[in-house]
């Protein structure tokens, strides 16, 4: 038996506990893994506290990702002593997932952990961290280069927004960090943003145009800000848009997409292909200052994920949230 987080659902209230499961109760798949850190994200917060239908099938160990170790192996790829890093897939939401010490999965989904990145580092990077650096590829990728001008990060001081900041200042962008909350301003420049801007400038009514303000943006936000973002992009800029930290809705209009020839470049990190996903890790060990992760860390142990998820909800949590499995 060993230690997870299960969400069970009687008639129409779901629960979380911490409990034991045993290695027979793991879902089907090719490679055992056993896990040394899983981490909390925004959606594994709409999981564990049932705030959004995340969970497909129950029982469910949350955690949409994790690193850990190939214990058992009918993968070609993987053999017992590897290691490994999952992100998304469905993982937590249709399939057994992170936070549990040993998960059973298809080997089709891991990527091999890159030699330059630790089991810890790993995870403190995190499906936020990734999905950050297939943002800045997305921004790279339609030709939005430093020289252009600032770059507008959204949830600043949450996980994806300091990963965000930290790899785009590592390329050279000038970073403009939108936040809600003025007092992380010095860990927002210690991540690498040049300036501050309070996310209440991007809370009124979009207009259809404003004044081309940002080369670029990675949004974290979805609905009012980021209408209001794209309404502000300089000619020719793209914002990637992977969030919805404000709203799943869009108020905005065509003017940006037909009178400044902006892009909107979506980025889904759950089920994106395996090349891009082995080459965002590729980039990140590549690029991201390792130093700099620490600094965005805060360590929760199993028995207190079930009473952190909530604060994700509320904003409170600033980085990126690990916890040790293992
Ligand atoms: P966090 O909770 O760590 O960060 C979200 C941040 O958004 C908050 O810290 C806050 O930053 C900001 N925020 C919160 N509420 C609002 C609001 N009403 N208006 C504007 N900003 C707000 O979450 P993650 O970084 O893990 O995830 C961010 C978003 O990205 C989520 O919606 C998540 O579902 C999505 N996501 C999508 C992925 C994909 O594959 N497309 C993958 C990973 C995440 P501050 O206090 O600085 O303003």
């Amino acid at each position: 038996m060993f230690d997870a987080i299960l969400i069970e659902k009687t008639d129409d209230t779901q629960s979380a506990s911490q409990t034991q499961v045993s290695p027979e109760q793991l879902p089907e798949g090719d490679v055992l893994v056993e896990i040394a850190y899983s981490t909390l994200n925004y959606k594994d917060a709409l999981a564990i506290t049932g705030k959004a239908p995340v969970v497909r099938s129950f029982p469910m160990v949350p955690g949409i990702d994790f690193s850990g170790i190939v214990r058992e192996s009918e993968h070609p790829d993987y053999k017992p002593g590897d290691k490994v890093v999952l992100n998304g897939w469905g993982v937590g939401e249709t399939h057994w997932g992170g936070l549990a010490r040993q998960a059973r999965v298809k080997g089709d989904w891991l990527v091999p952990l890159p030699e330059g990145i630790s089991l810890r580092q790993a995870m403190v990077i995190g499906t936020a961290g990734y999905t950050a650096m297939l943002c800045v590829m997305a921004l790279a990728r339609n030709g939005v280069t430093p020289d252009q001008g600032e770059i507008a990060v959204t949830g600043a001081a949450g996980g994806v927004g300091s990963v965000a900041i930290a790899l785009l200042a590592a390329r050279g962008y000038t970073v403009s960090a939108v936040t809600g909350r003025a007092d992380e301003a010095e860990y927002l420049k210690g991540l690498g943003a040049t300036n501050i801007v309070d996310r209440a400038e991007l809370a009124g009514k979009p207009r259809p145009l404003n004044k081309e303000r940002w080369a670029g943006a990675v949004d974290v936000a979805g609905s009012t800000p980021l209408a209001n973002l794209l309404s502000m992009i300089r000619y020719g800029g793209t914002v990637a848009a992977c969030g919805l930290a404000a709203g799943m809705d869009l108020p905005a209009s065509v003017a940006p997409f037909i009178l400044r020839g902006i892009t909107l470049a979506g980025v889904d990190s759950v089920m994106c292909p395996q090349q891009t996903r082995r080459e965002a890790w590729r980039l990140l060990e590549a690029e991201l200052d390792l130093d700099r992760l620490e600094a965005m860390a805060v360590e929760v142990p199993m028995e207190k994920v079930i009473e952190t998820a909530p604060k994700f909800l509320d904003g409170q949590i600033r980085g990126r949230v690990i916890v040790p499995v293992a």
